[in-house]
């Protein structure tokens, strides 16, 4: 396809109808958010009249299933991968009007919680930038994942209103809105078929966003449904004068679509999450099969046309939907329907954690989703035959692999007897899903696992957030780079050219300068341009370790306190940004001792501005496209074995920033691509991690013999930090000691420091940093997200099945 030039009078045109909708007379009147408003609806007009990506002949349609799409502001976006930026900006100009400030005025929106839905939306964008034809799917939640602000250094939480109703990228397509019932009974008739009486309906209203290829004219609907009642409003009670009661079936329907559940990473067994899945699910696969229909084509034929990738197994339940439409809606025979469903389906697993491993409540189930049940427990049933013959005699091998048991149903083994791949997110995490999570399955069919490992999309997480560099490398390399990431391997040479790494480290610079401004304006805090910025962003979480980085502090603080004139100290900035989950009492234990230490160290004038400690409020997807680009250290310590892949770590090593980091997730390709010279690997391998587990790991035995890292933690149990208070802490100081320590913070500590020290050395020689930062740009090419959705196609999407 080739790119859609911009039409000027069009676009006039388009602006005009939107302030002559406001009832304006004249563009001049409208305020700054209104700008943006008409900028971005004329845009979205636009664009409307486009279609979008069809499938090429032979390849699959993909639908991709995710409760979450984490797709930050639009509209600087849109532009950018249009290609109109320029001619936006000019046109423009010419009303006053800078595009750049209006830009400001969008709301972010947040859709996701971290990583899982931040893939989501890199995906969509490069399946719209290679011509992959593919529909997202989602949910249009009212409220996002929620606002965080500190108040004495905890956490606060309000409602996101992001304000959807008059979000201007949205497009409600009514003729696609479709129904969907819940609860209420499954009768057999007389003809042996099921018939679920569904308790209540919902109406599922089809919302979409259009996605933008990169400069190639493909657009992709993002299409987010949103639940309403079907009666909002009941005239007999109204009649009655029972104002309240009348409107009352329409207020249970918009609880569904309300808000995005705050977890990441953890499972939480709530009924309305579940309605929330499956409301989602049973709208994608009506609208997959109406599609279907509409194309004339047979139903046998759907998995040679469209395939459902899931992303994680929270839309699992729409693998018994298809099941259930295709027998008892279109009355197909059991054998049939799961040949064709188990032929469309493909699962992306995201972690090996328990507690983030979905399990439903058989009753609950039972409860919303009778008939759901009934052929979960038919899959269930036949599995159980596949499994005795295989290992006959063998109960415990059964009890491990079954679909239903102990009262629960469990979603993961579910995807794997269902579907027809399944995929771990880096090299290191696919070979544990086989080996640790489903070694009896990968037995069974060793032909369905595969790797894809994750990717970013290069536009917005180089070309967008990062405009100097990105034209740095186009003047350097006077390539297209930005659709073709390995072309950044040319930039490889110029690491040894003194003028370039003056170029590279000035733009560094200048962007660090650009945070330093957002610092100061959000906290208060006044930072040192010319410190290390040493930046650990992601969700709060135990497997992440923030509260290693906490012990850190500690030390660096102890240092410079011992040694106030040390000529050695590299001055630093530690930049934190993270929300935890709500009810996840000890993540928000740590960001209120973080936060506590940082009071203490920003406020000691003997400390100066050697070492400052920020924690960002309110982390998210803007806040991220300002401190990526001002990153001199990534972060990314995780418990080896954890952390699935990570997508943060690429984003910062392709903006220049050195990783710290475990041999965990994508670090360990990170390391391979950029050299382990230009990385700085420590701490417990998976395997040493296992053994440590496994030989009786006692933190309290460490602590005896680790003196200094004793002496540290007894600064936080006896209330240095706290005025005073030897409680505040507790619930941390009780995780890593009392309760055995079980991410081994304490037993990755020296290995920690001595990394540190490895890091503090190389910055010392800047002309030798700035060349190991270089390289990092220039080798990590093969983690841009157009890859891994390649990879995708050619593993799996395209392969045979
Ligand atoms: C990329 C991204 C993440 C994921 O970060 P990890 O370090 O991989 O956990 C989370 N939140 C936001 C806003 C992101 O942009």
């Amino acid at each position: 396809m080739s790119p859609q030039t911009f039409n000027r009078p069009r676009f006039d045109a388009a602006l005009t109808r939107q302030w002559q909708h406001l009832g304006l007379t004249s563009a001049r009147q409208m305020t700054p958010h209104q700008w943006w408003q008409a900028l971005s609806r004329a845009l979205a007009e636009m664009l409307a009249t486009q279609p979008p990506v069809q499938a090429k002949s032979g390849q699959r349609h993909v639908n991709y299933l995710s409760m979450e799409f984490l797709i930050g502001r639009l509209t600087g976006n849109n532009l950018l991968n249009l290609g109109w930026y320029k001619e936006v900006q000019s046109a423009l100009a010419e009303h006053e009007i800078a595009l750049n400030e209006l830009l400001e005025e969008e709301s972010d929106p947040a859709l996701g919680n971290g990583g899982l839905g931040r893939l989501a939306a890199c995906y969509m964008d490069s399946m719209a930038t290679v011509g992959q034809a593919a529909t997202g799917y989602g949910l249009n939640y009212q409220y996002g994942l929620f606002r965080q602000w500190f108040d004495d250094g905890q956490q606060q939480e309000a409602p996101d209103d992001w304000q959807r109703d008059r979000y201007p990228w949205f497009r409600h397509n009514a003729a696609q809105d479709v129904m969907v019932g819940i609860g209420g009974k499954v009768k057999r008739g007389s003809d042996g078929r099921h018939y679920w009486k569904a308790k209540f309906q919902l109406r599922g209203e089809a919302w979409d966003l259009p996605v933008v290829g990169y400069r190639n004219g493909a657009t992709l609907p993002l299409r987010l449904w949103r639940a309403v009642g079907i009666q909002p409003f009941d005239l007999t009670l109204f009649n009655e004068g029972n104002f309240l009661r009348a409107e009352q079936p329409g207020i249970e329907a918009d609880k569904l679509t309300k808000v995005l559940y705050p977890n990441d990473n953890h499972q939480e067994g709530k009924r309305l999450r579940l309605m929330q899945q499956y409301f989602q699910c049973a709208c994608a696969v009506a609208d997959i099969l109406r599609r279907h229909h509409q194309a004339g084509r047979a139903l046998h034929t759907l998995p040679d046309v469209e395939v459902i990738q899931l992303n994680d197994t929270h839309p699992t339940i729409a693998i018994p939907e298809m099941l259930r439409v295709l027998l008892d809606e279109h009355q197909l025979a059991w054998d049939e329907a799961w040949h064709i469903t188990s032929r469309t389906f493909a699962y992306t697993n995201h972690t090996l954690m328990p507690e983030a491993l979905e399990r439903w409540d058989e009753r609950l189930v039972r409860d919303l989703l009778p008939r759901h049940l009934q052929i979960i427990k038919e899959i269930n049933r036949r599995l159980k035959k596949q499994v005795k013959k295989q290992w006959p005699g063998d109960s415990a091998m059964w009890h491990k692999l079954a679909v239903v048991a102990e009262g629960q149903v469990r979603m993961a083994n579910l995807c794997v007897v269902s579907c027809f791949a399944v995929n771990g997110v880096a090299a290191l995490h696919s070979a544990l899903v086989v080996k640790d999570l489903f070694p009896e399955y990968h037995q069974l069919w060793p032909h369905k696992f595969h790797n894809v490992t994750n990717g970013i999309t290069p536009r917005r997480w180089l070309k967008q957030c990062n405009p100097q560099l990105a034209t740095l490398i186009d003047n350097t390399l006077q390539v297209e780079w930005a659709n073709d990431l390995n072309a950044l391997e040319w930039l490889a040479p110029y690491a040894k050219k003194h003028a370039f790494r003056e170029q590279f480290r000035s733009v560094k610079q200048q962007n660090k300068l650009r945070l330093t401004l957002y610092v100061k304006r959000v906290t208060g805090i006044d930072i040192n341009p010319q410190a290390l910025f040493d930046v650990q962003i992601k969700r709060l979480h135990e497997y992440k370790r923030q509260h290693l980085s906490l012990l850190y502090l500690l030390h660096c603080y102890r240092q410079l306190r011992a040694n106030p004139d040390n000529p050695d100290t590299v001055p630093r900035v530690f930049l934190f940004g993270a929300k935890a989950a709500p009810g996840y009492y000890l993540a928000k234990n740590i960001i209120y001792a973080i936060n506590k230490v940082a009071e203490v160290i920003n406020n000691d004038p003997q400390v100066g501005d050697r070492l400052k400690v920020v924690f960002i409020p309110d982390y998210r997807i803007t806040a991220a496209e300002l401190l990526i680009p001002a990153a001199d250290l990534s972060e990314q310590i995780s418990t080896a074995g954890y952390e699935a892949s990570g997508t943060g770590n690429m984003k910062l090593a392709l903006n220049g920033a050195l990783t710290i980091g475990t041999l965990d997730g994508a670090n360990v390709e990170i390391a391979e691509a950029v050299g382990e010279k230009n990385i700085f690997i420590f701490g417990n391998s998976v395997d040493e991690v296992k053994a440590l587990k496994a030989g009786g790991y006692s933190p309290k035995k460490l602590r005896k013999q680790n003196r200094y890292l004793d002496s540290l933690l007894k600064e936080l149990e006896k209330g240095k930090f706290s005025a005073g208070d030897k409680q505040a802490f507790t619930l941390l100081l009780d995780s890593l000691t009392k309760n055995g320590d079980p991410w081994l913070v304490l037993a990755d500590f020296d290995a920690y420091l001595a990394a540190q020290q490895r890091v503090e050395a190389l910055w010392r020689d800047q002309e030798a940093w700035t060349k190991a930062a270089i390289l990092n740009t220039a080798r990590t090419g093969r983690f841009s997200s157009d890859r891994a959705i390649r990879d995708y196609q050619q593993r799996i999407w395209q392969a045979a099945r």
